[in-house]
């Protein structure tokens, strides 16, 4: 690893300033990002978020650093009312009117994020904790931030205390929100006449008989409170503080404020070094909800499924229209910017092999500035990431050196072999390692059925010619690849086993 790999840039949402990234142990990187709450499709936002953190997982990763990338499934806890945390909570909401288990809709939807996250070519987090398997966690900072005196115990609900916890601590820093906003912001809802503070906010909830999620805990049964399980499962797998906590704008109030709390009324210290919130989206310049029509999951895109929709549209195609922005943006999707993300990209993917055609040339005498002009443009790839992650510009620089080695090529001019070991190696792992952009990551699945047909028409032929020995060849080959091929008069057919 260079001196220049490692200078490292991050806006850190909490100072607002881009700040040189120092790690709190040499050469290892902790993230904790805000993970799905599983009870609905995936969608855009929920792309967004992951795509973002999993490029700088990879960028930390291709520079040598080990990552431990902790991103949890919330499965209980997050209730209807996010600014008042009332209401009823959003997976048993779901598993009511479902009539099913409230762990089978998280279960379902665990699924559907993963299956869709990968289709993104987003790399499974090293840890992805769930809030219902962390409760004895959770109960223990909740005794913490009692013990210490910053939370108390009202009808077997438990709430931050928070007129206790400003006289230790400020209380708003993240969002920037001063408390007299957050006590008329508060709107008056059944149940918060048990709290001192309109601002208090709960760390665990007392549940009616009939509520069907609950546990056991020294204030009776109950669930925790949807910001408390970030701070059990990041402090357990990461410590206090970490290095780096990421999520979308929307969470830093009141989710990630909260946080902030909770760790300082439990260990006395702040959670994280460095905070990291990417930007949303918007559709055709509105704000995507489902209340406006315009809210598309991710298997609507896919599948072109949706009426604001021209075409079903890749998800590298998708994945590229998020990287083209700095995560910091907000993005806008339209059919148009889709169409011009699926050209760009689609041209980046075939100068891979483009580039590695190239063919070296002995010769000492290389055009002097176009190789510079190749090493200065791989360097930059470097400098435009380490500059607080900017995909869009690093995305220009590897148009930059296509369009380099395309007029090396026309005119054949001769580079350095310094040069294009550089070009080969650069384009290569800056577009498939660190931007995850790649044509084998787009979904194989769907193209699978269309080339066991082409293989099962080259078997007829065969068969038709009495090549027995190539027919048998194709048949006992995909057999052991699991597809088992049944022959009848008429044709043969397969199934997979
Ligand atoms: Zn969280």
């Amino acid at each position: 690893m260079s001196s220049l790999d490692k200078n490292i840039q991050i806006k850190n949402t909490l100072t607002g300033d881009k700040e040189v990234f120092k790690p709190i142990s040499k050469n290892r990187v902790g993230m904790y990002v805000c993970g799905p709450t599983v009870y609905g499709e995936p969608h855009l936002g929920h792309a967004r978020s992951a795509i973002t953190f999993d490029v700088v997982f990879r960028y930390f990763t291709y520079l040598g650093y080990r990552v431990r990338y902790v991103r949890n499934i919330t499965d209980v806890g997050h209730l209807e009312d996010e600014l008042s945390g009332e209401g009823e909570d959003k997976i048993a909401k779901k598993a009511r009117l479902e009539q099913l288990e409230p762990m089978e809709v998280a279960q379902r939807y665990t699924n559907l994020y993963r299956d869709m996250m990968s289709k993104l070519n987003v790399l499974p987090p090293s840890i992805e904790p769930t809030a219902s398997g962390h409760i004895l966690e959770q109960i223990e900072v909740i005794e913490s931030i009692i013990s210490n005196g910053l939370a108390y115990e009202c009808k077997g609900s438990v709430y931050l205390d928070v007129t206790a916890y400003v006289e230790k601590y400020h209380y708003g820093e993240l969002s920037g929100r001063v408390l007299e906003e957050l006590m008329t912001g508060s709107r008056s809802l059944e149940g918060q006449s048990d709290k001192k503070h309109p601002a208090d906010f709960a760390l665990w909830k007392k549940a009616e008989p009939s509520h069907i999620m609950q546990w056991s805990s020294p204030w009776g049964k109950g669930f925790p409170g949807w910001h408390i399980e970030c701070t059990a499962m990041s402090s357990k797998y990461l410590g206090v503080p970490f290095d780096i906590h990421g999520g979308g704008m929307d969470l830093k109030f009141p989710h990630h404020e909260a946080e902030i709390a909770q760790s300082y009324a439990a260990f006395d210290c702040a959670p994280v070094n460095y905070w990291m919130h990417n930007n949303m989206m918007t559709l055709d310049g509105q704000k995507m909800a489902k209340s406006k029509g315009n809210f598309i999951s991710l298997s609507q895109m896919f599948d072109g499924d949706h009426p604001l929709l021209k075409k079903a549209h890749s998800p590298m195609t998708v994945r590229f229209l998020m990287l083209q922005a700095h995560y910091g943006s907000p993005i806008d999707f339209s059919n148009r910017a889709l169409e011009s993300a699926e050209t760009a990209c689609n041209k980046l993917l075939k100068g891979l092999t483009f580039i590695n055609d190239l063919q070296p040339d002995d010769s000492n005498q290389f055009d002097k500035e176009i190789s510079n002009q190749i090493i200065e443009k791989c360097n930059s790839c470097f400098k435009r990431m380490n500059d607080d992650f900017n995909t869009a510009e690093t995305i220009a620089v590897l148009f930059d050196l296509l369009s380099l080695a395309h007029k090396i090529s026309q005119a054949s001019t001769i580079i350095s072999s310094e040069a294009l070991i550089g070009l080969k190696k650069t384009y290569k792992e800056f577009l498939s390692d660190v931007l995850g952009i790649s044509s084998e990551s787009s979904d194989s699945s769907d193209t699978l059925p269309d080339i066991i047909d082409v293989l099962l028409d080259v078997r007829k032929e065969a068969r038709d010619k009495k090549d027995f020995e190539l027919s048998d060849y194709i048949r006992d080959r995909l057999n052991v690849l699991g597809v088992k091929i049944n022959d009848s008069k008429e044709k043969s057919t397969y199934s997979f086993q």
